[in-house]
């Protein structure tokens, strides 16, 4: 029996049970993993899932239809590839997102170190709760949910940035990592697992996280050649098992790293083509939105991604949700198509589950309505 529980945030050693099986999230130490690694999580992925890859929102990666009896070995298989951590209570900790155009030795790879080595002092936390490490000349994940940011302010030194405020503290460098779990401190002891997100906790931050300085914008990286390799994109955030490892099974390849923005960039590559992936930033499957939908989430009465994969070179800004929740795209769409009871509400510069313009439409009638059939 696995502990496999039902909600969002899995963990590897606690899966969540999912309409297709068992959902298992992993998160990298840096995002980043290397070819070796991605051949023998590609073989697990075919082995003991779906034979699909999921990279999440917080550049995770997550492996879906897991059976009861293949989660153990998945697992174990995981960790012997030093992806999962053999303790279950260090798998289970708060998120790191890493800015994923790190260099070796620079500010990011180096905080992100420091933050990692103190792990053992890291405080319990609630398990949506996050720490971002983007400390480029540029900061890429200010769209990127994180409860605690370490961040270069426009001044050019490190900072500390809560979720939910616009500017934060300048800290001296080299205290990044031990502000950071300070303040983690400071929302544990001032009862922030009530609220569970920084955003949301009520208390007023205590006066040495205060500050105005802001950070350095920079946005996110795009798909195709990039200095440190090549971004390929992943339609809906997915990638099948035998893309991966097309992907770097090669000689320019030496280590993929996640993205929050539903591209891999890989290492050292070439931009060549590989099947099923993308590395035109204008191709309308990066821009279009669509959760896994049914018959692999049990609130969907919808199938989603197939409507989307059709509808997406007719229509810009496309959001197909399969419930009101919307975990592909929390902000606005130009269009959002929201499952409900079977067919789909129609919303116009709304977000999944806003009141529509139009309800009850099914697929064909929606094909037809953007001149996609
Ligand atoms: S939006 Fe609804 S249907 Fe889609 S994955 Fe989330 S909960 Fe499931």
């Amino acid at each position: 029996m696995t502990a496999a529980v039902r909600g969002w945030c899995p963990a590897a050693w606690r899966p969540m049970a999912a309409g297709d099986g068992l959902l298992v999230r992993i998160r990298p130490a840096l995002g980043r993993v290397s070819a070796a690694q991605a051949l023998g999580l590609a073989a697990a992925a075919a082995r003991f899932g779906n034979g699909e890859i999921d990279l999440t929102r917080r550049a995770n990666l997550q492996l879906r239809g897991v059976g009861e009896a293949d989660w153990r070995p998945l697992v174990e298989a995981l960790v012997a590839l030093d992806l999962v951590d053999p303790d279950p209570a260090i798998d289970a900790q708060a998120g790191l997102t890493v800015a994923p155009d790190w260099r070796a030795g620079d500010d990011t790879h180096r905080i992100a170190t420091d933050l990692l080595a103190l792990r053992g002092e890291w405080p319990a936390l609630p398990a949506k709760f996050g720490f971002a490490v983007d400390a480029g000349r540029s900061c890429r994940l200010s769209d990127t949910p994180a409860d605690i940011r370490i961040e270069r302010s426009v001044e050019g030194g490190p900072m500390l940035r809560t979720g939910g405020q616009a500017t934060g503290v300048a800290l001296a460098w080299g205290e990044e990592a031990a502000a950071a779990i300070d303040l983690a401190r400071w929302f544990r002891d001032t009862g922030g697992a009530a609220s569970g997100r920084m955003a949301r906790h009520p208390v007023p931050l205590p006066g040495w996280a205060q500050g105005d300085a802001r950070p350095a914008q920079g946005g996110p990286l795009a798909a195709g050649p990039h200095p440190l390799g090549a971004l390929y994109g992943l339609p809906f955030g997915r990638i099948a098992a035998d893309a991966l490892t097309a992907l770097v099974d090669r000689p320019d390849a030496s280590a993929v790293r996640l993205t929050p923005w539903r591209l891999l960039l890989v290492e050292d590559a070439a931009a060549v083509p590989v099947p099923g992936l993308a590395l035109d930033p204008a191709d309308p499957l990066l821009a279009a939105h669509a959760c896994v939908g049914a018959p692999a989430c049990p609130q969907a009465s919808v199938a989603t991604r197939d409507l989307a994969r059709r509808l997406a070179p007719h229509v810009a800004g496309l959001h197909v949700s399969g419930c009101a929740k919307g975990c592909a795209r929390s902000g606005p769409a130009r269009v959002v198509l929201t499952g409900r009871d079977g067919r789909f509400d129609l919303g116009l510069a709304a977000r999944a589950g806003y009141p529509p313009v139009e309800a009850g439409l099914d697929a064909a009638t929606l094909l037809a309505r953007f001149g996609a059939c």
